[in-house]
């Protein structure tokens, strides 16, 4: 019987089934393999010339856990094939994440039976995409009976309503209910909560489609029943949610879900970067009464087994998540969204180098499912598929009732410069005084982390670079070193210039949004100021407490990198200044144009989202580039189509195929020889064509150095079965090796 193991082998292995034993694709097992015993799933695919049974190592055991369904398992070999990756390299991702075994028992925490019944649901119904904060710090004084008066403080309250009808872990409660642990211990004393042991598989609530129903506009009704159809047809379809920032997409397609919550089926929905959801999942409980499921990386190993288990067993029925949620071992999925299907961070780059975005339509094809792909402002591949008639297109075209889109305009930076040294002209600092005096917030966004990007010597010229890379130290002054972005190399920040040893010549080139803090405290000193980064700002909870801080108007201005552009909702924001909308425009990247109209877009859709108008400042130097046209005139479609007409004749994704070949090597000498070897034995036929090699932008990443050559072929040509040949020419000198990247999105 073949046993696929998650090990980069080219495919299953055949293992005797002995006689005790009753195996079925899917089964999870343990079997022998060089005198250790390995978990792998029983594969159905016949795995090459058949070996006599006498000669096969028997399977040892099969494990007391769910079998892998069959559409998880022709996901695993469509990945594997598209992405010309080891099966057992895909199948590791749905593996490893040591789940087979339950949990063991944990010590929690629940309410006493009698204890006051405070819910974090008791809010009145909810306009979309307008939802009112819910609090809970407002319950009055509760006499509990057969006790003295306790006081209700908003800690014990918010224990109260974080706990529900749940157990939870000890470990946990604290944190979940922002409370300090006196007050649970406290709380245990006066007889308010008392210790239980945690089930093995925490509860996961059942999310109720009749929970709290959205009043909606006819226009918001229709699509929402257009979802719903596709839901309950049961069938593979794909459609793009296409609508402003606002529109109220997110309460719209959450009809989708409770339509599958009504089918019994499961629902899959990928979000780009799971650290920033909470107020996503707020909007989710408020919805349908409880929160969903949870997966991403840094989930506890107790709750990940338990929640692998929940989705396995069909207790989980709606899973929020990261890419890696694409791997879950749902036994019947009904409906996958990708929310913000344009985002980057879809691509894992690492490993087996894949497009979320693509492989959740993929696993909705296996599942017979619909899939969902949402965006303001969806990729040109989406798009295309539009046009193809592949994928179906609903649109929202407006804001929601009382909000109307953002004013954006240009600050054409040679006209209002800053101050030497400085970064804000005087007329966004205008702008911003402006809005701190009508008492609303205002908000800067700079796609950049630490300081300055660059170290400079004046004395000498030396830049300060990466040992291991082709890149430029950045620095963070509050941590006071030098980093590197590509390799995470650091360095205390040097007094003396290494080069000439001159003292006191370092100069910083450039902002990053710890300098444009500076700025702004210079500035605006008595206002309240948050930076939000992805290195200031670690893990969900950081975020979800500085969003609760801005939505009460703790903050005044909020400065932050692209972290700050996704999905918040911020009612009294209603000014945003972009430092450097030039920035993302260098680097002559395919799509540079693109994402750069996708995140400024994006930024700008932060502004003015409840009754006051939003205003939008767009620091550039160069106001007639089409990017910053069309985001001043808000007319996109155009935009979209000037693309389009850009990469249509050229075969340009997403009217043709890329595939990137990465040679590295710890020698140059090395990396050029293969290289040139893969460019002498490149590929020749009507259709396809070879660019480079040439040295990567990155040319040394973590010391090794690298070189690119770049396959473009029509879109009606695979660029797999190119690939598998032309690799095959081609013998890898020692030392060398090459990664293949297809569908790149990176071109560093
Ligand atoms: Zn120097
Ligand atoms: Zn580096």
């Amino acid at each position: 019987m073949p046993v696929l193991l998650p090990y980069p082998f080219p495919g299953p292995f055949d293992y005797a089934v002995p006689p005790t034993l009753t195996l079925a694709p899917g089964d999870i097992v343990l079997v022998p393999l060089n005198r250790r015993q390995e978990v792998g799933v029983v594969w159905d695919a016949p795995s090459g010339p058949a070996v006599a049974d006498a000669k096969l190592k028997p399977v040892s055991a099969r494990l007391d856990a769910p079998p892998m369904p069959a559409p998880l398992r022709r996901l695993v070999e469509w990945i594997a094939s598209y992405t010309l990756s080891p099966p057992g390299a895909v199948l590791a991702m749905a593996l490893r994440v040591n789940a087979l075994t339950p949990p063991p028992m944990a010590a929690g925490w629940r309410r006493v039976a009698d204890a006051p019944d405070v819910r974090v649901a008791d809010a009145p119904d909810i306009r979309v995409a307008d939802a009112p904060d819910i609090r809970v710090a407002d319950a009055p004084d509760v006499r509990v009976p057969h006790a003295p008066a306790i006081r209700l403080t908003p800690q014990r309250t918010r224990v109260l309503a974080t706990l529900g009808d749940r157990i939870i872990p000890s470990a946990d409660l604290a944190r979940l209910a922002d409370v300090g642990t006196s007050v649970i211990r406290g709380m245990a004393d006066k007889g308010l909560i008392e210790p239980a042991p945690v089930p093995s598989v925490p509860p996961f609530g059942r999310p109720d489609p009749a929970f709290r129903t959205p009043h909606f506009s006819s226009a918001q009704a229709e699509i929402a029943a257009a979802l719903r159809a596709k839901v309950a047809a049961h069938t593979f379809t794909v459609t793009l949610l296409d609508g402003v920032t606002g529109s109220g997409k997110t309460e719209i397609y959450l009809e989708a879900v409770a339509a599958c919550l009504q089918s019994g089926r499961q629902t899959l929905i990928l979000l780009p970067e799971i650290a920033l959801s909470a107020q996503f999942l707020a909007r989710f409980e408020r919805r349908f009464g409880v929160a969903p499921a949870l997966w991403h990386s840094d989930l506890g190993s107790r709750t990940r087994r338990a929640t692998w288990r929940a989705v396995a067993e069909g207790a989980a029925q709606v899973v929020v998540g990261a890419r890696s949620a694409l791997f879950l071992p749902f036994p019947d999925l009904g409906l996958v969204i990708v929310d913000e299907e344009h985002e980057t961070a879809f691509k894992q780059e690492d490993g087996v180098v894949y497009h979320a975005r693509d492989m959740a339509v993929v696993r909705a094809r296996f599942s017979d499912a619909p899939a969902i792909l949402v965006s303001a402002t969806p990729s040109l591949e989406t798009l295309s598929n539009v046009e193809a008639g592949r994928y179906a297109h609903l649109r929202l075209q407006t804001r929601h009732a009382g909000a109307s889109m953002p004013a954006i305009a240009a600050i054409d930076m040679r006209d209002a410069p800053p101050p030497r040294g400085k970064f804000l002209s005087p007329v966004l600092v205008a702008a911003i005084r402006a809005s701190f005096a009508r008492g609303e917030q205002a908000m800067l966004f700079l796609n950049r982390r630490g300081y300055a990007p660059l170290t400079l010597c004046r004395a000498c010229g030396h830049r300060l670079a990466c040992p291991n890379c082709t890149a430029w130290l950045v620095e963070h002054r509050a941590r006071r070193e030098l980093s590197c972005h590509h390799c995470g190399h650091t360095a205390p920040a040097p007094t003396i210039c290494p080069v000439c040893a001159a003292e006191g010549t370092l100069a910083p080139i450039g902002p990053g949004v710890e300098r444009i803090t500076e700025e702004a405290a210079e500035l605006f000193p008595d206002i309240r100021r948050l930076v939000m980064a992805s290195d200031t700002m670690p893990g969900p909870h950081a975020a979800a407490e500085a969003a609760r801080a801005i939505e009460a108007r703790e903050v005044d201005l909020l400065i932050g990198t692209q972290i700050v552009a996704k999905g918040w909702h911020f009612p009294h924001l209603t000014l945003v200044g972009v430092v450097d909308a030039d920035l993302g425009l260098a680097g002559g990247d395919l799509r540079a144009a693109e994402r750069t109209v996708q995140l400024l877009h994006q930024v700008a859709g932060r502004a003015g989202r409840a009754e006051a108008p939003g205003e939008v400042k767009l620091q550039t130097f160069s106001p007639e580039h089409p990017v910053m046209q069309a985001l001043v005139s808000g007319d996109l479609a155009a935009f979209y189509e000037a693309e389009k007409a850009a990469r249509r004749p050229g075969h340009w994704p997403p009217y043709g195929r890329l595939a990137a070949l990465i040679v590295s090597a710890e020698q140059a000498e090395a990396a050029d020889r293969c290289a040139r070897a893969l460019g002498l034995a490149a590929p020749a036929a009507p259709g396809v064509e070879v660019l480079g090699p040439t040295p990567a932008p990155l040319a040394i990443l973590r010391g090794r150095h690298r070189r690119r050559l770049l396959l473009k072929t029509r879109r009606d040509i695979a660029v797999q079965p190119i690939l598998l040949a032309w690799l095959a020419r081609v013998e890898v000198p020692r030392g060398a090796r090459v990664d293949v990247d297809v569908d790149p999105v990176s071109f560093l």
